[in-house]
C-alpha cells in the first residue's frame, strides 16, 4: 500500500505546491512510484508540471463530486515514475457542493482506495485554507508534511493547523500522523532565518527536517517552464535539498504509527509540542536546547538582517 502525504498549511505561499511538484518528482527519479494530487482549485501544481490549467477538461473535482474512477483521471507527467491527477478551478465550487453530500470529509479517501496498489507514494497539494478539500486530503492521508516559511510571522497560525489535525484524529482518521515539518524559503545570509530555524526547531525538535528549503530563483523560475527543478536545474541548492527531502521521505515510506502526542501542547499552550508520537521523526535528536521560554506563535523577536 503506498503512503499518502497531504502537504498542508492554510497559510498561503508558504512553499506547498513548490514542495509537493518537486518532492513528487525527487521521489519519482529515486525509483518510488508517486502520484500527485493536485487538490487546489488554483492548479498551480497542474500548470508546474507543464499542463495547461485550461486544456484541463476533467480533474479531481470529477472524482469527487461526480463519481468519475480516479484512475480515468491520472495523467503522465515528464518525470518518469510521476503521474498527476490535476485540478481545475471548478474544484473552488467543492468546497460548497461537498456540503450536502454524505460523507463529504471522505470522498477523496473513498475513491482513492481503487488506486493504491499502482503507486507507492501518493501526495496531495493542499490549498491554503482548512476547508473540506483540506479535510478531505487530512481524512484521506496517512500524514501530514507542513511547510513553514522561514519568514517573521512562520508559526502564526500553525496551532489552528494542529488543532485540525487533532480533530481529524479523533473523528476521522485515526492514524493521520505528522511527517515533518519542512522549513521553506530560507535566506541563509539573514539572521531572521536563523531566528526562525532556531525558535522553530526549539519548540518541535525532532519532528522538525534537517533538510532546509533554500529561498532559490531557479525554484521559482521552473514552474513557467512546466516542470520540475530537477529536470530544469538539477545542479541547482534547490533540486539538492529537495533530492536530500525525498531520501529523508523514502526511508519514512512505510513507517505509519506516528501520532501527535499530548492534547495539551499546542504552540499556544506554552508547553513543547510532542509531535513525535512513535518515534518516527524526520530527524532524531536534531532539535534544539529542551525549554520553551517563549510563545512560539509569536514571531521571533528580531528581524535584522546581516546581509
Ligand atoms: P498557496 O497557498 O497559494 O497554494 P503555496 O503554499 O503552494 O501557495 P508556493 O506556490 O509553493 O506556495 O510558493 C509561493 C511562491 O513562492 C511561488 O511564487 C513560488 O515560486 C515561490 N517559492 C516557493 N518556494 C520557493 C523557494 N524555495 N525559493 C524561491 N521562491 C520560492
Ligand atoms: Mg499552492
Amino acid at each position: 500500500m503506498p503512503k499518502t502525504v497531504a502537504i498542508c498549511n492554510q497559510k498561503g505561499g508558504v512553499g506547498k505546491t513548490t514542495t509537493a511538484v518537486n518532492l513528487a518528482a525527487a521521489l519519482a527519479l529515486l525509483e518510488v512510484r508517486t502520484l500527485l494530487i493536485d487538490l487546489d482549485p488554483q492548479a498551480n501544481a497542474t500548470g508546474g508540471l507543464g499542463i495547461e490549467k485550461k486544456e484541463v477538461a476533467r480533474s479531481v473535482y470529477q472524482a469527487l463530486l461526480e463519481g468519475v474512477p480516479m484512475d480515468s483521471l491520472v495523467m503522465p507527467t515528464k518525470v518518469s515514475g510521476l503521474w498527476l491527477i490535476p485540478s481545475h478551478v471548478s474544484l473552488s465550487g467543492a468546497e460548497v457542493e461537498l456540503v450536502g453530500l454524505p460523507e463529504r470529509e471522505a470522498r477523496l479517501k473513498q475513491v482513492l482506495t481503487p488506486l493504491k496498489g499502482s503507486y507507492e507514494a501518493i501526495l496531495v497539494d493542499c490549498p491554503p485554507s482548512l476547508g473540506l478539500l483540506t479535510v478531505n486530503a487530512l481524512t484521506a492521508a496517512d500524514s501530514v508534511l507542513i511547510p513553514l516559511q522561514c519568514e517573521y510571522y512562520a508559526l502564526e497560525g500553525l496551532s489552528q493547523l494542529l488543532e485540525t489535525i487533532r480533530l481529524v484524529q479523533d473523528s476521522l482518521n485515526s492514524r493521520l500522523a505528522v511527517e515533518g515539518i519542512l522549513l521553506t524559503m530560507a535566506d541563509f545570509r539573514t539572521k531572521l532565518t536563523s531566528d526562525v530555524i532556531q525558535e522553530v526547531r526549539r519548540y518541535f525538535e525532532s519532528k522538525v527536517y534537517d533538510v532546509v528549503i533554500p529561498r532559490s530563483v531557479r525554484l521559482s523560475e521552473a514552474p513557467s517552464r512546466g516542470v520540475p527543478i530537477a529536470l530544469y536545474d538539477p545542479g541547482s541548492v534547490g533540486a539538492r535539498a529537495y533530492q536530500n527531502l525525498a531520501e529523508r521521505i523514502k526511508e519514512n515510506l512505510h513507517v505509519r504509527d506516528a501520532r501527535i502526542g499530548q492534547r495539551d501542547t499546542s504552540p499556544d499552550s506554552g508547553e513543547k509540542s510532542d509531535l513525535s508520537g512513535g518515534g518516527t521523526g524526520p530527524e532524531q535528536g536534531s532539535g534544539g536546547p529542551n525549554s520553551v521560554d517563549s510563545d512560539p506563535t509569536q514571531p521571533v523577536s528580531t528581524s535584522s538582517e546581516t546581509g
